[in-house]
C-alpha cells in the first residue's frame, strides 16, 4: 500500500531559499546573471567575492530590499512576486544583518529590540520584552538595554543588530559583511555569536570574507565573480582545490 504524502516532511525537506535564474539589472548594466541558488533548512552558507560581484544584491533580493529583472525566488515555500502580502509574509521569516547595524538612533538598545515584534508581529508588549532580553543576554549586551546606540562601540551595536533580527524568530538570518566596518578588536566578538548561532542550527546566509569563520561553521561556500555564482563547495574542499581560476586569484590576495 502506498502511504499519502506527509506534507509536514516534504516541507520540511523543500529548501528554505530557491532562486532559479535570477537576473538584475541597475540602469544598463546587469549585476546578477542567471543566480541559481539553493539553501536548505539548517544550512550555513558562506557567500565570498570580489567588491562589486554582486554578493549584497543576491542576499538584498531574497528579502525583497531589492527586486528581480528576470527569475524566481521562493523562501520558505512563498514566492517573491508582486503582492505585497508575499513580501511581507517572507520578511516576517528572514532576518538581516547590514555591515552598517543599521540601528535606529533615537530608541534605547531595548527599544530597539521590540519594535519589530510589537508592530509587526503585534506580540503582547511584556512578552516583546521578555524576548528582547533573552536575546541581549544571548549576545552578552544585557546591561547595556538603557542605553543609546551611539553610546556602545561598533562591536556592542552589530551584536545588538543580531539580538533585533532573532527577536523577529526568523528562519534564515543573511548576514551581509557584518564584521566589515568593525576596528579589528571587535571583530571577533561578533564572530563568536554568529559562531553560537551557526551552532544551534540557524539557518545562516553569510557575505563575508572571514575564512576562518567559513572553514568553522560553513557547509557551503559560494563564491561570486561578475553577476555570477562561478564556484561552490565544501570549505576544505573549496580553500584546498578552488577549481577555478579567478576563485584561486580571489583566495590568494584575501589570505
Ligand atoms: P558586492 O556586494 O559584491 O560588493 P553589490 O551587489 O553591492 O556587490 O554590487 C554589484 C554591482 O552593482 C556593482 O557594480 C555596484 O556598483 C552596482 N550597484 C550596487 N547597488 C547599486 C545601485 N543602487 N545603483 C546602481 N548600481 C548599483
Ligand atoms: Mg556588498
Amino acid at each position: 500500500m502506498i502511504s499519502k504524502p506527509d506534507l509536514t516532511v516534504a516541507a520540511a525537506a523543500s529548501p528554505i531559499i530557491e532562486m532559479t535564474g535570477v537576473s538584475k539589472w541597475y540602469e544598463s548594466t546587469q549585476v546578477l546573471k542567471g543566480i541559481n541558488f539553493r539553501v536548505a533548512r539548517g544550512e550555513r552558507v558562506v557567500v565570498c567575492g570580489p567588491s562589486g560581484s554582486g554578493k549584497s544584491t543576491m542576499i538584498r533580493c531574497i528579502n525583497r530590499l531589492e527586486e528581480q529583472r528576470d527569475g524566481k525566488i521562493i523562501v520558505n515555500g512563498v514566492e517573491l512576486d508582486h503582492t505585497t502580502k508575499n513580501v511581507d509574509v517572507v520578511r516576517r521569516d528572514v532576518g538581516m544583518v547590514f555591515q552598517q547595524f543599521n540601528l535606529f538612533p533615537h530608541l534605547t538598545v531595548l527599544q530597539n529590540l521590540m519594535i519589530a515584534p510589537l508592530k509587526i508581529r503585534k506580540m503582547p508588549k511584556p512578552e516583546a520584552e521578555a524576548t528582547a532580553r533573552q536575546y541581549l543576554e544571548r549576545v552578552r549586551i544585557a546591561e547595556h538595554a538603557d542605553k543609546y546606540p551611539s553610546q556602545l562601540s561598533g562591536g556592542q551595536q552589530q551584536r545588538v543588530a543580531i539580538a533585533r533580527a532573532l527577536c523577529m524568530k526568523p528562519k534564515v538570518m543573511l548576514f551581509d559583511e557584518p564584521t566589515s566596518a568593525l576596528d579589528p578588536e571587535m571583530v571577533q566578538e561578533v564572530l563568536d555569536v554568529m559562531v553560537s548561532l551557526a551552532r544551534e542550527g540557524m539557518t545562516m546566509v553569510c557575505v563575508t570574507h572571514e575564512m576562518g569563520f567559513a572553514r568553522s561553521v560553513a557547509d557551503r561556500v559560494v563564491f561570486m565573480d561578475a553577476g555570477m555564482i562561478v564556484e561552490e563547495g565544501l570549505p576544505h574542499q573549496f580553500f584546498s582545490d578552488p577549481k577555478h581560476e579567478r576563485t584561486r586569484a580571489f583566495l590568494k590576495q584575501i589570505m
